[in-house]
């Protein structure tokens, strides 16, 4: 039978129909770019799988001097040097949390709701931290300071104060923004906690401990005193008449003359307490 298949066009010897050349051959017999017939030019065969392929002739040379006699021989255990010098160089190691090395004076660390001399707080509730806060880290309630219960100078004070630690970056914009220099950075450092709750500081975790001369607020102004004195840095210190308020109102206050003393003030709040706990837990565990 007669082959009744339709031809394809590609005759038999290889070359494509319409004298088109095949791939690698260009037309008029012009080489291609790298070809190996251009003249004057020798190029390496391109290597087969498995070959490593020879450098060119005029190829990378390196600029290092190669060794030669003695380096050549202790070039093996030249990186040795290094561990060598450093074996008998003074220890840099920290010994944390058995022995907790001091942190520099600037350093951003927990923060501290500061007091007057007299004892009043410096924060005047005014928001200004938590509005610059960038992590959403600080919230603030103020209220209005009453003659009954004065806790800061002026008009306002700070109900209401919050810092979570699972937030802040310890940037230091807050204390940049605060009018009162009521909230500063101490280098305590040790914040870590074992629950999210617990990384929530409150206003009498943050609140500076009281000190000699410091009655606890609520309590009057100094007599004859503006806020603007208490920011000069004119009040030094509590006056008979704030004893005696404070006297009538809280007999029992520590801070009196003849009271329990500033120890007995300055009952840490619930989560510095916890605080504390864990940090003493810690240096206890660093070293056994
Ligand atoms: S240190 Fe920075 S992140 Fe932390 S509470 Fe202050 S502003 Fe916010
Ligand atoms: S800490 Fe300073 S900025 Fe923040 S609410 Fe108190 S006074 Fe205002």
């Amino acid at each position: 039978m007669a082959d009744q298949r339709k031809p394809t066009g590609q005759p038999a010897s290889g070359k494509p129909a319409g004298g088109k050349p095949a791939a690698g051959k260009p037309a008029g017999g012009k080489p291609a770019a790298g070809a190996a017939s251009q003249p004057g030019r020798t190029v390496a065969p391109r290597p087969r799988a498995g070959e490593v392929a020879t450098p060119e002739p005029d190829g990378y040379r390196s600029l290092i001097e190669p060794r030669t006699g003695l380096s050549e021989v202790l070039a093996p255990v030249g990186g040795f040097g290094v561990t060598l010098s450093n074996m008998f160089r003074p220890t840099v190691t920290e010994q944390y949390p058995s022995e907790k090395v001091p942190a520099k004076p600037r350093y951003h660390g927990r923060h501290q709701l500061n007091r007057y001399a007299d004892g009043l707080e410096k924060c005047i509730g005014c928001e200004l931290c938590a509005w610059a806060c960038p992590a959403d880290a600080i919230y603030v309630e103020g209220a209005d300071n009453t003659p009954d219960a004065q806790f800061s100078p002026g008009e306002r004070y700070g109900r209401v104060y919050q810092i979570n630690y699972l937030r802040c970056i310890f940037c230091g914009l807050c204390i940049e923004a605060c009018p009162t220099r009521a909230l500063t950075m101490t280098n305590e450092y040790e914040l870590a906690g074992p629950t999210r709750a617990g990384m929530i500081w409150e206003k009498q975790d943050l609140l500076a401990p009281l000190r000699e001369g410091m009655l606890a607020a609520p309590h009057p102004m100094v007599e004859g005193t503006s806020d603007t004195e208490y920011y000069q840095g004119k009040v030094t210190g509590s006056t008979d008449a704030q004893r005696a308020w404070v006297a009538e109102q809280r007999p029992q206050d520590p801070t009196l003359p003849g009271g329990d003393g500033l120890e007995a003030a300055n009952v840490p709040g619930p989560t510095a307490a916890a605080q504390a706990e864990l940090a003493a837990a810690a240096t206890k565990q660093g070293s056994r």
